[in-house]
């Protein structure tokens, strides 16, 4: 008979430079490390949550009153946000890469009757729901927007504000028009773009919901809380035609933050059992945000992504996204078909950078908290390296120096 005894696990630290998780702030696990052993209702818990409440207000730049984060992960958000569609709901959702496919495919579970959903299970097509795919590296636009939503008219429409899997920005003001002028229930995945992006959500009344994740722009990984926020129109919606689902109830679940009958109350009640520990760490990591400023952070993240852009692109290789965030691009020509390697070469010294998930394979480098010199230097010299090992001929030196050198530009220029 086995035993399973274990040795203690040890996890090493690596250079997460990826599409997330991003680096958790020191100070962030710091407050998870040091908070007290306490229960879900006990008083500085729950005030925790309520000013987590607010702060997300802040973040989001919102007014809406059910505004707080949903225990878990990004995907948790998003199941919360969709919670309302429904079997037979009418819906049109843009996928442009591998996270808004996902996004899709959670829409066609919900909105597939009993008969769809059991013909096909993990995969169901209901009729009721429309995919448009928007080729991988290719940006949702306004005319594509604008000619799925007029022609089809749906209930709920969605769409990733940043698609991560190819580095894409789609047009959200152009999503949030073709939403009100239609009458469509816009449903934005925010996952990579709060925090990192400056923008306010409230500057586009044609969404009705919103959801991202604890661990990208947040920088809060200890598994804590996905930032959620719905309109009041979303809530009218959801009270008349309910959901079947308590944990993701967005009504229910906002009690325990202290939102009871679309009011503020003083303190929350129970919905499920919260940890004082992401609490406290929820409540660090947003405190950092709100102290940088997202304008202040926003601009660091444009101009990083700016000298790892010009970087890439002077080795040769063909940078294809636009976020500031994540770099993803094609290997020079010499070395093209060599990304899995390189990547699987760079991941087992530690130094974690990605392919995309989906076809083509392309490679991944994101700077989620890694907004200084001294990391982005060391990140390319890394990728450069392992360039050099499946046959590139790069001399570093003078690649550190061009590095440094266009720091100084920019902050001559600043
Ligand atoms: C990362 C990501 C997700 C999934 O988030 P998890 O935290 O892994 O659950 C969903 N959508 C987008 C756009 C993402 O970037």
């Amino acid at each position: 008979m086995s035993t399973n005894t274990f040795e203690r696990l040890t996890i090493p630290h690596t250079l997460a430079a990826g599409p997330g998780p991003g680096n958790t702030d020191q100070r962030v696990l710091e407050q998870y490390a040091r908070c007290g052993v306490a229960d879900h209702m006990q008083p500085d818990v729950l005030r925790g949550m309520v000013e987590c409440k607010f702060m997300l207000r802040d973040v989001f730049g919102t007014d809406n009153v059910h505004t707080f984060g949903v225990a878990g992960t990004g995907w948790s958000g998003l199941d919360a946000m969709m919670s309302a569609v429904l079997p037979g709901d009418t819906v049109v959702a843009f996928v442009n890469g591998t996270f808004s496919g996902i996004d899709g495919l959670t829409l066609r579970m919900k909105a597939a009757t009993a008969e769809e959903l059991a013909a096909d299970p993990t995969n169901p097509q209901p009729a009721s729901v429309t995919i448009v795919e928007i080729p991988h590296g290719q940006s949702v636009d306004a005319a594509t927007i604008e000619d799925a939503l007029s022609r089809h008219k749906p209930k709920w429409a969605f769409m990733a504000h940043w698609e991560t899997g190819s580095g894409r920005i789609n047009d959200l003001g152009a999503f949030s028009e073709s939403c009100e002028r239609h009458n469509a229930m816009g449903l934005i995945d925010a996952v990579s773009s709060l925090g990192v992006a400056d923008f306010s959500i409230d500057d586009y009344p044609g969404v009705a919901a919103w959801a991202s994740c604890p661990q990208k722009g947040i920088c809060c990984l200890p598994l804590t809380y996905a930032p959620v926020s719905f309109t009041d129109r979303y809530i009218a919606v959801l009270k008349q035609t309910g959901t079947r689902t308590f944990v993701h109830h967005p009504i229910l679940e906002a009690r325990h933050w202290g939102i009871v009958d679309g009011k503020d109350v003083e303190k929350g009640t129970y919905h499920r059992t919260h940890s004082a520990y992401a609490v406290a760490a929820f409540h660090e990591a947003l405190r950092l945000t709100l102290a940088d400023t997202l304008g202040a952070r926003a601009a660091l993240y444009r101009q990083h992504e700016e000298v790892l852009r010009t970087t890439l692109e002077m080795l040769g290789c063909r940078v294809t996204s636009n976020m500031s965030s994540l770099v993803v691009f094609n290997l020079p020509e010499a070395f093209a078909g060599s990304e899995m390697e390189l990547v699987q070469n760079c991941r087992a010294e530690g130094f974690g950078i990605w392919t995309t998930l989906s076809e083509p394979v392309q490679i991944r480098i994101g700077i989620l908290n890694q907004l200084n010199e001294a990391a982005i230097t060391e990140i390319l010299t890394r990728f450069t390296v392992a360039l050099n090992n499946i046959g590139a001929d790069v001399d570093i030196d003078r690649l550190k120096a061009d590095i440094a050198s266009m720091y100084q530009i920019e902050a001559v220029a600043v």
